[in-house]
C-alpha cells in the first residue's frame, strides 16, 4: 500500500494528501470525519457503521492532525472527536473512492 507522504487542510473544506506514488488527491472534510474507522463510529463486531452522517455538523473541519508510527495518522476534529486513527492504507483507500485527483501544486 503506497505511503502517505504530505496531508494538510485545503480551501474548500478538503484535506489535501499526497501519496509516494506521486498522487495528490483532496477529500472532503465530511467524508473523512464520517469514514471514521474507531470504536465508536463502527460496530466492531459487525463492521457496521453506526455513526450517522446527519450527525455531522456540515462545517466539522480538523482542528490538529497528528502522525501516529509511521503508518497512520491521529485527527482531532472540531467536534471534539479524536479516537479515529487512519491508516494510511485506509487513506489511500478513502481517496480513491471519495477524493478528487488534485494537480501538482
Ligand atoms: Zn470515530
Amino acid at each position: 500500500m503506497p505511503n502517505l507522504t504530505a496531508i494538510h487542510p485545503s480551501p474548500q473544506h478538503r484535506i489535501r494528501m499526497t501519496f509516494d506514488t506521486g498522487e495528490n488527491f483532496e477529500i472532503q472534510y465530511l467524508d473523512l470525519r464520517f469514514h471514521c474507522p474507531c470504536a465508536s463510529c463502527v460496530d466492531e463486531i459487525t463492521g457496521k457503521r453506526t455513526l450517522r452522517r446527519e450527525s455531522i455538523k456540515p462545517d466539522i473541519k480538523p482542528m490538529k492532525i497528528e502522525p501516529v508510527g509511521r503508518y497512520a495518522v491521529q485527527v482531532n476534529w472540531s467536534d471534539g472527536h479524536s479516537t479515529g486513527m487512519y491508516h494510511f492504507d485506509t487513506l489511500y483507500k478513502l481517496s480513491k473512492e471519495f477524493g478528487v485527483s488534485a494537480p501538482e501544486r
